[in-house]
């Protein structure tokens, strides 16, 4: 028993076991992918945003962990050729009601050190030329890459280092014991010194594996997108956002300019009926019922019954969706938009009803849980797993984890 295991292919998982190779150089790694490929889940189906930390409560790791993470983000796409565009993004008012909180996400932009400015409606018109708004923050610090293109250098990076990079590889059962861990996947058993779950949409279950039991569950929210026609991309020239809801910040429809070509609009956010669950009509019965059966989601629900409904509504009309769509850009048409893939979000909830709002890390005595890791957690993925990495024990009882220098 030399090694340490991590749970999960995506990208805080590979961004994990990356900043484990540099803290523990001479510590065996192994990754652990019940998928085919890396970064099949929420990951390899997001909207490819750097994000700024604009949005986050000052002190809180995603503030901190977004700021942090852009730059390293850009700075290891610079030094591995990968595509990405530091294009910066609006963040639109497009009533007078939304002056207010305009104001109040700029100065928690400042708070969280961010260099932004407000811009009035003819520097917007400049900026995006097809956006109505009456006032806008410039974040300059935004910006777009691939997070599959990341992902698929630091698995190179982690083989090139001696890392045993497992697909196919579903783990059924965690046993924690004194002095070992016991990993029980679909394929073989591993013997582990020391496990990080990693485990996104089901890390909630590998958690309560290890005996572990934490107030919270993972409730899939399906983000559903359409597509501006290639005609159409003149419209949008980089990242066009709206005044976000504060107890929603995941909800909102935007525009997003993707990477690889297209852009993007959306999320209609909705509950997904399965964990993976990808399509309107996909169902999972252990999914739904643990829903269900799960207070903490009614209630969310009780509380929020009528932004679920508009939410629900729009998934069914196109039209209600172009409607909010045109709150940014009037002259969108319903014809200008084709269906695009949609990414499921996995979201902590507790038995209170309360989203878990932070990046939310638990420890048990040969584990560390990463059992909330939401937008931002992409454009944050390297500071998440220095984090993570330093919280693994430096040397332990048989003096296995020898630091390197
Ligand atoms: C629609 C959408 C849009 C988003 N947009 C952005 C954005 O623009 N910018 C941003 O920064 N963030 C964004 N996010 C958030 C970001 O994508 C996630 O926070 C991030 O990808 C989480 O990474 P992860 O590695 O924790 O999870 P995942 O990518 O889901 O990886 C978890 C992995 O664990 C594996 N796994 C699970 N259970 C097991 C098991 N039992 N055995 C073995 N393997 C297992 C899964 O197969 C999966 O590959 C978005 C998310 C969504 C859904």
């Amino acid at each position: 028993m030399d090694d340490i295991t991590i749970i999960g292919g995506g990208i805080v998982g590979l961004s994990t076991a990356y900043a484990l190779s540099k803290r523990f150089p001479h510590a065996r790694l192994r990754v652990i992918e019940k998928e085919n490929q890396w970064a099949k889940h929420q990951t390899g189906n997001n909207s490819g945003v750097i994000h700024s930390g604009i949005y986050y409560q000052p002190g809180s790791l995603k503030a901190k962990f977004a700021k942090a993470g852009s730059q390293q983000m850009k700075d290891f796409c610079e030094k591995y050729d990968i595509n990405y565009d530091p294009c910066g993004k609006v963040i639109v008012a497009t009533k007078e009601t939304e002056l207010s909180l305009l104001k109040y996400l700029y100065d928690r932009g400042i708070a969280n050190g961010l260099d932004i400015c407000m811009i009035g409606s003819d520097q917007l018109k400049e900026e995006e030329p097809y956006v109505e708004g009456l006032q806008a923050i410039k974040v300059p610090q935004a910006g777009i890459v691939d997070y599959k293109q990341v992902c698929e250098t630091l698995v190179l990076l982690l083989k090139n280092h001696g890392a045993e990079m497992l697909l196919n590889t579903e783990v059924k059962n965690i046993l924690e014991h004194e002095q070992k861990v016991e990993i029980i996947t679909k394929v073989k058993e591993f013997n582990t010194s020391f496990v990080v779950n990693c485990g996104g949409l089901h890390s909630d279950r590998l958690t309560k594996m290890t005996g572990l039991k934490p107030d919270l569950q993972i409730v899939p929210f399906r983000g559903e997108y359409y597509e501006l026609k290639p005609d159409k991309h003149y419209l949008v020239k980089n990242l066009i956002y709206p005044v976000p809801n504060p107890d929603f910040p995941f909800l909102g429809v935007h525009f997003t300019r993707m990477v690889n070509g297209g852009v993007e609009a959306g999320p209609n956010a909705v509950l997904s009926l399965k964990r993976e669950g990808y399509r309107k009509t996909d169902f999972d019965l252990k999914d739904f019922s643990e829903v269900l059966s799960f207070k903490g989601f009614w209630k969310l629900a009780a509380k929020y019954w009528q932004e679920g409904a508009k939410e629900m509504w729009r998934s069914y009309s196109k039209k209600a969706f172009v409607k909010s769509l045109q709150e940014l850009i009037p002259s969108i048409q319903e014809g200008d938009l084709e269906p695009a893939p949609s990414g499921v979000r996995a979201q902590a909830l507790q038995s209170s009803g309360k989203l878990v709002d932070d990046f939310y890390i638990v420890s048990g005595k040969r584990s560390i849980h990463v059992c909330n890791a939401p937008s931002p957690a992409a454009t944050a993925c390297f500071p998440i797993g220095r984090e993570i990495a330093e919280q693994v024990p430096e040397v332990e009882s048989n003096q296995m984890f020898i630091k390197g220098s």
